[in-house]
């Protein structure tokens, strides 16, 4: 019991709390990662900060898929050396694929990061910002010793150790709960040539089918009311339970049971490991979206055998054609990579008649980027110049922005279901501008909102503040290749 009075007790200012500037590069992987640590942060007295030079904690969580994305987490850094200089006591941190990949070249680069976390180590963040804080020496945490376990009961060990993260998730009460991502599983082992996935998060491991279902209990209980579970190759989920199996289309359907959860998503899905009864769960569940990603990333034959894609051509869009003939309406999005190893202009042209076969509501590009450490890598000469690989990413863009508005054109006049998800950016935007100290104009009742159809579609509409997380009727009015625009008809009722 305090000895002040309670009227200067009450005058005392509160504990200033520590700032953390936390940066998320890469996949959905990545941004749960984020969410999850920043939950651990929280407890032990940070706050986030959005001006990284004025932080005690800069934690970048990074991605190795592509140069391009180390580069840019080598210029962050590089920035920071100065700010460093200025407040010693500052912490900067490498989390993620980039600091699993290569530490020693991260840390001969770039020596004033003090913390480097691998992507299966994030539980210990905590405890190593206090070891930093005490010693002022550099602390690593990698999972270099994981990656050499292949045994089920090595791979079981240590999926205890990294499941830390996810069993300790706390929801930030001040931020929007209405969406969520859920874990599903960790790691790959399709070791497709090019991809780095494989050594930097492990090789694939399913969480318990229990502990996802009460990780999605509690989540709707807080008002979330769609989720999407994520892994790398989700569709091949795979646990044991009481000695039997549980895959992809039981867990999605334990989740459907649970109330409040309206919407069901799930990404990414491996072409190779698709079963008929996740199409029947897409087609039957009511949560479960009709929208599937599914990435293909070559149209030729030869390509997909030297990237190890383990599936042909043919047998992909037989797969899209299972997709479409039990699941009513879906929506199909992939991803493709132009430039791999050998790619011709033949393989090249087989890939935009794929594209122009399969009629995709959307499709992701990258250029091939040779990863070290991967077999393509080690074995494949990089043979594409980069001019042609750019000029082969612009062709397949190109061809879906045609194929995606002519498509979304088809559907105006028609009525969608949207989850209202909040202010569009534009509308954000001004929002910010309105609630700045210098512009005091106050609310406004309507306002532009953005949110998504069943199928992944977004559509902005007028509408007022109080529909964001609830689903609406839309009427599309009018259509581009990413939007649709339209006019809110009537609420829609809630739950089920
Ligand atoms: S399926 Fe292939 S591309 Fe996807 S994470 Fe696994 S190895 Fe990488």
């Amino acid at each position: 019991m305090s000895d002040l009075p309670l009227t200067e007790r009450n005058q005392r200012p509160a504990m200033a709390r520590k700032k953390v500037y936390l940066e998320t590069m890469g996949c959905q992987m990545n941004v749960l990662d984020s969410e999850l640590v920043m939950g651990q942060l929280r407890r032990i007295g940070y706050e986030l900060e959005s001006d990284m030079t004025r932080a005690d904690l800069v934690l970048l969580n990074t991605c190795s898929v592509r140069d391009h994305a180390e580069q840019k987490v080598l210029s962050r850094l590089g920035s920071l050396t100065k700010p460093k200089l200025m407040n010693p006591d500052m912490i900067i941190g490498v989390m993620g694929c980039m600091a699993e990949r290569d530490p020693e070249s991260l840390i001969e680069k770039m020596p004033h990061v003090e913390l480097i976390c691998g992507p299966n180590e994030l539980n210990k963040i905590p405890a190593m910002i206090g070891e930093i804080e005490e010693t002022r020496s550099r602390a690593v945490a990698l999972s270099q010793d994981f990656k050499r376990k292949t045994t089920p009961l090595e791979r079981a060990l240590d999926y205890d150790s990294v499941e830390a993260l996810d069993l300790s998730r706390e929801p930030d009460p001040g931020q929007n709960s209405l969406q969520a991502y859920i874990r599903v599983q960790r790691g790959c082992d399709k070791f497709c040539t090019y991809c780095i996935v494989p050594f930097t998060r492990g090789l694939e491991r399913s969480r318990p089918a229990s502990i996802i279902v009460e990780e999605a209990k509690m989540l709707a209980d807080r008002g979330t009311k769609e989720i999407t579970l994520v892994g790398q190759t989700v569709n091949s989920y795979i646990h044991q339970e009481s000695g039997l199996p549980i895959k992809f289309a039981e867990l999605l359907s334990r989740i459907d049971e649970i109330p409040g959860i309206e919407r069901l998503r799930f990404v990414t899905s491996f072409p190779g490991d698709f079963d008929i009864e996740i199409f029947e769960a897409m087609r039957d569940l009511p949560t479960v979206c009709e929208y599937l990603h599914i990435p293909v990333q070559s149209g030729s034959d030869r390509i997909l055998k030297l990237m190890n894609r383990q599936y042909t051509v043919g047998e992909y869009e037989e797969l899209i054609g299972k997709a479409r003939e039990i699941v009513p309406g879906i929506t199909l999005a992939s991803d493709f990579i132009v430039g791999f190893c050998g790619e011709t202009e033949d393989d090249h042209e087989a890939t935009k008649e794929l594209i122009e076969r399969c009629q995709f509501k959307n499709i992701f590009v990258f250029k091939y980027s040779p990863r070290p450490g991967t077999a393509s890598f080690k074995g494949k000469d990089n043979d594409v110049p980069d001019k042609v690989k750019r000029r082969r990413n612009v062709e397949l863009l190109d061809l879906q922005e045609r194929i995606s508005l002519a498509n979304n054109q088809s559907f105006v006049s028609e009525v969608f279901e949207v989850l209202v998800e909040g202010p569009s950016k534009a509308a954000a935007k001004a929002r910010e501008a309105e609630e700045s100290p210098r512009v005091q104009v106050g609310w406004r009742n309507e306002s532009q909102l953005v949110g998504r159809t069943r199928h992944d579609r977004i559509v902005v509409f007028e509408g007022r503040e109080e529909l964001v997380g609830q689903l609406v009727s839309v009427k599309i009015t009018s259509a581009t290749a990413l939007t649709f625009h339209g006019d809110v008809i009537e609420p829609v009722s809630l739950g089920r």
